[in-house]
């Protein structure tokens, strides 16, 4: 069987990448109008009416039955074992179609669909504690020196930057495109360096002196080949021109 060349294997990676990024931007589209849905017709639950106990607006169960976690399912008796099969066979008809994930709350045997159901609200304890853990945050002007900027090339072709934590070591697949004023799926990433500092510039800045540099290596590289080529020819013309000069008759040899 044929192999393929490098070209076409970086063809076939470029068309994956391609192919991921708009799949990646079309499940952001749909959460996003999810979201806003949820916002509209007011299906989120408020703190107090899941603390009252109003059931999921997304699917009609109870979003909290307080029946505590399953245990492993190698433990079910079997009695538990015949419950368990009932919710998965509920679950099963409340979201036939809906091929997403689950969420549930701790303590409860309930399920609910990533795609169907919204989150419950965060409570004031979790509240309290976000805004404590945002307290400890260093100051923005800190944070610059952790930040780096990436180069993503997206699926309208533009590209753009971002700047994250350098412990991101990926970056998120659908970012905001500023040109198309739109979401757009990531086709292509690369690290450029320090966001804030002067090396981040710096090593911006080297970044096309190299290419450029590159550029120019192989731009010099053709122009000596070139001249290779030249200089050969015209040494085979001087050959030639020198056989016609002194043509050596035959039999006129040493004697
Ligand atoms: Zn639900
Ligand atoms: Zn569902
Ligand atoms: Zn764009």
């Amino acid at each position: 069987m044929a192999k393929l060349t490098e070209e076409q294997k970086a063809q076939r990676a470029a068309a994956r990448a391609r192919r991921e990024a708009l799949a990646a931007e079309e499940k952001d589209h749909r959460d996003t109008e999810r979201r806003e849905a949820w916002a509209r017709e007011g299906t989120r639950l408020t703190w107090d009416e899941y603390k009252a106990g109003v059931p999921c607006r997304g699917c009609g169960e109870p979003m909290y039955d307080g029946l505590g976690s399953w245990p492993g399912l190698m433990y079910l008796t079997e009695e538990e074992k015949r419950d368990h099969e009932a919710m998965e066979e509920r679950f099963r008809q409340l979201h036939p179609d809906c091929k997403s994930g689950r969420w549930g709350t701790n303590g409860s045997r309930v399920t609910h669909c990533c795609l169907c159901c919204p989150p419950p609200p965060l409570g004031p304890a979790q509240i309290e504690k976000l805004s404590r853990l945002f307290q400890s945050f260093p100051s923005a002007e800190e944070r610059k020196k952790d930040l780096d900027a990436w180069e993503l090339i997206l699926t309208c072709d533009h590209v753009t930057t971002l700047i994250q934590h350098r412990e991101n070591t990926y970056v998120r697949r659908v970012v905001d495109c500023p040109e198309c004023q739109t979401r757009r799926g990531v086709v292509d990433s690369k690290r450029l360096g320090p966001a804030y500092t002067d090396e981040g510039v710096k090593a911006a800045r080297s970044e096309t002196e190299q290419a450029r540099l590159a550029a120019e290596l192989a731009k010099a590289k053709e122009q000596l080949r070139r001249q290779q080529q030249r200089a050969a020819a015209t040494g085979n013309r001087i050959e030639e021109l020198q056989k016609q000069l002194s043509p050596s008759a035959p039999g006129d040899g040493p004697a």
